[in-house]
């Protein structure tokens, strides 16, 4: 059996600094395993090499995959990206990863939005099923897709403007608010390209430059001095936020309110965060630094929740068709 995992996680200085891919991917290798499977071959890639660089190697989530889950029939290749015909979706390195393989389980829900050897191009050469993960992701997200509970909140931050975008333009119309903060908060405002009206935030925490050590002071938002940077929402909007969020029945949460790896500029982010995670509504959060947000608060199994997909969920939630899950029968 082939298994397409996203064992894609963060490192840093050659080591792994947050575990949660490697864990989510378990489940559906612990169900191969207790079914009898032979063999499984598990494969993902890994960051974005130039070549096969060493610092990429899947050496390190191999044997963190084996402290988790011992069992020797388990195999993990190397890097899928470590081969050029990964991300051209090459049939020859499709055919590779097919080869010695009799069925393929994909379970890589963060990378389903790429149409590559390992999520497209090994359907053509083995029968393909989605793994619990896999599964569970568009379960859960899919429920923001069809009829909601209201009030449905939408919180939007973070600093990838465009993809937000997306997510708002097809889930914000529905939304009964859309409260946006982070850097997507300086876009919005004064020129909201979408449809709707968007609860922007009244005060910030203003920087005199982006820098962890700037000045900063407490301003309403229409007084952000010149050439000044809002990294943070402020006090004021903080309890705003978290009141509408009180009051929600379902809530999606995605990009951080700013900019939260400075300490100083992370309240916001822990207001929202703390609200989302104390309410009882139905609440997703997608996103990688949300997502890190929320598990660095340690408020990760507060929320309905938590995707593990990044991008793939955006794009799932923009609506799109997700190549690595089009090209699974049945799917
Ligand atoms: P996610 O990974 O949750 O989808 P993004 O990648 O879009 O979120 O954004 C996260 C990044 O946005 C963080 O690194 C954070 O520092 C940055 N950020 C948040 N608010 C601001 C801001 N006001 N100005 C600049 N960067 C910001
Ligand atoms: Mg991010």
């Amino acid at each position: 059996m082939l298994v397409r995992s996203d064992l894609n996680v963060p490192l840093e200085g050659g080591r792994i600094a947050d575990d949660t891919r490697i864990r989510a991917s378990l489940p559906t290798l612990r169900l191969l395993l207790e079914r009898g499977v032979e063999e499984a071959t598990v494969c993902s890639h890994l960051g974005r090499p130039k070549g096969q660089d060493p610092a990429f190697s899947m050496r390190p989530v191999e044997e963190q995959l084996r402290e988790l889950l011992p069992d020797e029939r388990l195999r993990v290749l190397e890097n899928t990206r470590f081969n050029p015909g990964e991300t051209t979706n090459d049939p020859a390195f499709a055919q590779e990863l097919a080869d010695l393989n009799d069925l393929f389980v994909q379970d890589a829900f963060g990378s389903v939005h790429r149409a590559h050897a390992s999520t497209v191009g090994v359907t053509r050469f083995l029968p393909a099923y989605a793994g619990l993960l896999l599964e569970k992701e568009l379960t859960e997200l899919g429920k923001l897709l069809g009829d909601v509970e209201r009030p449905f909140v939408l919180i939007s931050g973070g600093a990838k403007v465009e993809d937000k975008l997306g997510v708002l333009r097809n889930l914000g119309g529905k939304a009964d608010s859309v409260l946006v903060g982070g850097k997507m908060a300086e876009e919005i405002r004064g020129n909201n390209p979408l449809p709707f009206d968007v609860v922007l935030p009244t005060d910030v925490v203003a920087a005199s430059a982006f820098a962890e050590d700037a000045e900063t002071k407490v301003t309403p938002y229409d007084a952000l001095p010149d050439g000044w940077l809002g990294l943070d929402i402020g006090p004021q909007t903080r309890e705003d936020f978290a009141a509408r969020i009180d009051e929600a029945r379902t809530i999606f949460w995605n990009g951080p309110m700013g900019v939260f790896e400075w300490p100083r500029f992370a309240e916001g982010t822990t207001a929202v965060a703390e609200a989302v995670a104390s309410s009882d509504a139905y609440s997703v959060v997608g996103g990688a630094d949300s997502a890190r947000a929320l598990t660095e608060l340690g408020l990760d199994d507060d929320v309905s929740w938590l995707s593990t997909g990044g991008g793939a969920a955006l794009e799932f939630l923009e609506g799109k068709e997700l190549p690595g899950v089009a090209a699974i029968p049945d799917s």
